[in-house]
């Protein structure tokens, strides 16, 4: 039987259960500079095509390239945040292949003697954490965008946009540490993260900055060799990249279980169709025919540049939860969904400053404000609520001035308006009636009504008690400390 014969064996649970998966991660970043990796052309996003070319990025002869090093500082800053080792000597290589989204014929990377080493990244599945090892971290550039769909003659010609080619990029090369697309999910997540909280990359992968391709494997359980991987291209979407392990690995399984053996090839996941098809056969990296690019100095990162780097290093999202938890006093859960990105965290320390109760403003920030902007479509930058307006809301409603319901509709009204709250609360006669005398004279008219309820209390129906509650607070609009409303009903109905 070929290996590649589709598989019409229906795979159980039974089945999927003698079987462990083995996957690795390479994820391909853009980082974050004005410039390309060897030439000064822009980097900006979105711009008309080809209009950011120039003899270098277009591989024309005698063009030299030279290492931008604003990209090897950030290559620097992301390999420390993953914790490797940084090579202070490293080297750049040609690979040769020929495509037409490489104008050189071979694109400029870093293979035997890679900027970083031996790194790790912690993740987090279901409450367990785990390290996965990071094997490398290495320097090179992109290649051009081949565009095949969305002109009028795309059924014969495909067109070529080379503002891409020459874009500076890292790659991250994980151990196959992984087990689960899980685990695969949450060590993208946090990959991601540490690069947006470290101004690595911008990250948006639908801009291309970072993509994934996933190495898979499946072996019995309990045995120490690797089976043979698959790797699964075109995965950009976190969505993507679950859907298409989960669907290679109950392929693979369905392949060994009907007697079949894997290739070892390249697949492409096809959204439409929800699989993952063969592109290619695996090329061996002999088929690139690496050498040493004699154009490129070898990279140094001296010791003194690495601890600049570090020195200069933004605190990281582990760290900043850590504190979020030491500092503030606020829960695991709160500070990860704090921290989640850098701005909001930035925002919530916003609202201490301006001093708000710490625990309030984690809670208020997670529940209605984080709530108001997914309804919105916003992000954290584009809050109609200042840091400074919220501290005053909670401050306001923290000394009992207005009762936490109203709280959440004078919240709600900034958002909707930016106003401020004092002028919300004024506006809408909010103010809380902390007024013994006003609340009694309401009491007194409601007692007065209900002699009924009156009897039924006095013969020791607790249960009534919380009609005269409510109705005292339908009176005011819910205005009224409740506090104060319980001890006036008390002595009002003991009277009665
Ligand atoms: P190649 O020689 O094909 O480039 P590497 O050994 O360099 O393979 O690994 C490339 C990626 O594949 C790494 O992320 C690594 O963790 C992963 N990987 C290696 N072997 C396996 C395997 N048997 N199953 C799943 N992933 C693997
Ligand atoms: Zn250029
Ligand atoms: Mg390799």
């Amino acid at each position: 039987m070929s290996p590649t014969t589709p598989v019409t064996l229906a795979v159980t649970s039974e089945m999927m259960a003698k079987y462990e998966p083995v996957i690795g991660l390479e994820v391909h970043v853009q980082l974050k500079t004005k410039t390309k990796a060897f030439c000064a052309c822009s980097t900006q996003f979105g711009d008309p095509p080809n209009s950011n070319t120039c003899p270098v990025c277009l591989g024309l002869p005698g063009a030299l390239p030279v290492l931008n090093r604003a990209a090897r500082d950030l290559a620097v800053r992301a390999a420390l945040a993953l914790g490797c080792k940084i090579q202070e000597r490293s080297v750049f290589a040609r690979k040769n292949y020929f495509y037409p989204d490489l104008p050189k014929g071979y694109q400029i990377s870093q293979y035997e003697l890679p900027l970083a080493l031996e790194g790790s990244l912690e993740i987090e599945v279901d409450g367990a954490k785990k390290k996965i090892g990071i094997t490398r971290v290495h320097m090179e550039e992109d290649a051009a965008k081949n565009l095949h769909e969305g002109f009028p003659d795309s059924d014969r010609w495909s067109y070529i946009d080379y503002n891409r080619c020459g874009m500076p990029l890292i790659e991250i090369v994980s151990e196959p540490d992984i087990r689960t697309p899980a685990e695969a999910y949450s060590y993208l997540t946090t990959l991601k993260q540490i690069l947006e909280y470290t101004d690595v990359s911008d990250c948006n992968m639908e801009e291309g900055s970072l993509r994934c391709d996933a190495n898979v494997s499946v072996r019995l359980r309990g045995a120490s060799k690797f089976g043979t991987k698959v790797e699964a291209k075109n995965l950009n979407s976190f969505r993507y990249l679950a859907h298409a392990l989960e669907y290679e690995i109950e392929r693979q399984i369905g392949v060994l279980e009907s007697g079949g053996t894997i290739t070892q090839e390249t697949r492409l996941w096809n959204v439409a169709a929800g699989r993952t098809e063969s592109m290619r056969s695996k090329e061996f990296a002999h088929d690139y025919r690496y050498f040493p690019d004699p154009d490129l100095l070898p990279v140094s990162a001296a010791p003194a540049l690495v601890e600049q780097v570090r020195r200069e290093m933004p605190e990281l999202p582990g760290a900043k939860r850590a504190r979020f938890i030491a500092d503030y006093g606020i829960s695991a859960y709160d500070a990860g969904v704090l921290t989640s990105t850098r701005e909001l965290a930035s925002y919530f320390e916003a609202v201490v400053r301006a001093g708000a109760n710490a625990k309030s403003a984690a809670s208020w920030i997670s529940v209605e404000l984080l709530r108001r902007l997914n309804d919105a479509g916003k992000t954290i930058e584009e809050c109609p609520v200042a840091p400074e307006a919220l501290a005053e809301l909670l401050g306001v409603v923290e000394r009992g001035e207005i009762t936490a319901a109203s709280g959440k509709k004078v919240f709600s009204e900034m958002f909707d308006t930016g106003k401020k709250p004092a002028e919300i609360i004024t506006a809408g006669g909010l103010a809380q009636i902390s007024d013994s005398s006003a609340i009694e004279t309401i009491a007194r008219a409601i007692v007065a009504k209900s002699p009924d309820n009156v009897a039924k209390y006095k013969t020791g129906n607790e249960g009534v008690f919380k009609f005269f509650v409510g109705q005292v607070m339908r009176e005011t609009k819910g205005q009224a400390n409740p506090q104060i409303v319980n001890a006036i009903l008390k002595r009002v109905l003991a009277e009665a």
